[in-house]
């Protein structure tokens, strides 16, 4: 039997990774009282590359963060290393440096970065629990207005009311299943895998996409962390895993004792066995909102199919989730049709950028075009300026969405 706490929130938050902590936030700078809710407690790790960069960069530095978070243990980056197939690389720098002699992103392991995020959001939210695993979501005339679920820690049920509930509950969403929105498509979701390790020779401050064989057209990764330790990862489109039946862990073995790595990895230790994970990418456009909710993150599918990267498109779906928020919520109107709006508004902001990312993802699969990118672009200065403009976000959309500016670029 669930009780209530008998108050509304303006904004229920399921999920307080770095989705639903910058929805915290931002809310609080809107005076919106917000519950937070997450079925673990913090810190707790979650398995990922651990980089951060220019988007991720732009928020925390909106959100005010940008020096706290480089006092984090961590690496410093200041440029990607993009590897062939057949190991032609050519090194991007991150143009931008927000303030003189700051870094242009960063590796933090998320056990550390999604608690220190996690722990501001705390600061600001009205009600924050821990160790609650949301169950169930309550309607009523079609509108969601709560969840229900349970503390794992004390047992008890109960169900929570909000004006806008957010999923903001990672890649199995729980709010996304229970409005029919969830979808695992394999041929937009990778599975990757992760493994720390100590001792890889030659760490720098770059992070190491090689786009090797084994996983076209996904990569095997290599990121610096502190004191010497690493991120190593490899990940694949699902659909190819099952199509070409490939074992992730032997492929990451693989690539390790491979001619092109084994060098690097002869004095190196791991300090856990590999494990797996989801990442649904923005490869399709999903829909993600209905009556009184909103998906952001993983939830809502946002990760750079290209790339991997998703916190900065997941902090991007919490600034304008909460801007919509707002709005619904002065306006007093919830229905699907006003919450549209958030959907438009992220699209225009991160829409071009996945296209152009699976449109390069596309090529991967084709590894004679790969190498001829990655070899043109290690050639020529302005390839690898254009690249860097777009890690950066620098490059104008509509030139991302304009066909003619790649064939000029490729074959000019
Ligand atoms: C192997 C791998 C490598 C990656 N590398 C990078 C990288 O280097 N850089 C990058 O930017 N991105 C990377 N990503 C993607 C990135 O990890 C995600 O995009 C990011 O974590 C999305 O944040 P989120 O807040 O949406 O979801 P999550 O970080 O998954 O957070 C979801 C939260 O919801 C909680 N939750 C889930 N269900 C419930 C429930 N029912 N009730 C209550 N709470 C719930 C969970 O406990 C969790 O804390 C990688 C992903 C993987 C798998």
């Amino acid at each position: 039997m669930s009780t209530s706490n008998g108050q509304t929130y303006d904004v229920i938050i399921v999920g307080g990774g770095p989705s639903g902590a910058a929805a915290a936030l931002y809310a609080d700078r809107r005076g919106l009282s917000t519950l937070l809710l997450d079925k673990d407690s913090f810190p707790r790790d979650k398995i990922c590359g651990d980089a951060l960069s220019g988007k991720s960069v732009t928020i925390l530095e909106e959100l005010e963060l940008l020096d706290q978070v480089s006092e984090l243990p961590g690496a410093f980056i200041q440029s990607v290393v993009f590897g062939s197939p057949t190991h032609t690389q050519v090194n991007i720098d991150f143009k931008r440096n927000i303030v003189e002699n700051t870094p242009s992103g960063f590796v933090i392991r998320r056990e550390i970065f999604d608690n220190f995020l996690f722990q501001e959001a705390k600061k600001v939210a009205a009600t924050t629990v821990e160790n609650f695993l949301v169950k169930d979501v309550i309607r009523e005339n079609g509108r969601l207005v709560g969840v229900s679920g349970k503390n794992t820690e004390t047992g008890e049920s109960l169900d929570y009311r909000g004006k806008i509930i957010l999923g903001c509950d990672g890649f199995n969403s729980l709010v996304a299943r229970k409005t029919g929105l969830y979808e695992h498509d394999p041929e937009h979701w990778v599975v990757a895998l992760r493994q720390y390790y100590k001792g890889v020779k030659g760490l720098t401050d770059q992070i190491e996409l090689h786009y090797i064989d084994e996983v076209l057209p996904g990569y095997f990764w290599i990121f610096p962390l502190e004191d010497g330790y690493a991120n190593v990862g490899i990940g694949m489109l699902h659909k190819y895993i099952k199509d070409r039946n490939v074992d992730l862990k032997e492929a990451m073995e693989h690539a390790k004792e491979s001619e092109a790595f084994q060098e690097r990895f002869t004095d190196a230790e791991p300090m856990e066995d590999p494990t797996g994970w989801n990442l649904p990418v923005g490869s399709k456009h999903r829909k993600i909102y209905g009556n009184g909710f909103m998906l952001l993150g993983d939830a809502a599918s946002l990760i750079d199919p290209f790339t991997g990267e998703g916190i900065g498109n997941a902090l991007y779906s919490a600034k304008y989730a909460i801007e919509v928020a707002d709005e619904a919520i002065e306006a007093g109107d919830f229905s699907e049709e006003f919450i549209a709006q958030y959907d438009q508004r992220l699209w225009a902001e991160v829409g071009d950028e996945l296209q152009v990312s699976y449109k390069l993802q596309k090529l991967g699969k084709i590894r004679p075009l790969l190498n001829f990118v990655i070899n043109k672009a290690a050639r020529s200065d302005e390839v690898s300026n254009i690249i860097a403009g777009m890690l950066a976000n620098e490059v104008p959309r509509k030139k991302l969405a304009n066909p003619v500016f790649y064939f000029k670029l490729l074959f000019s």
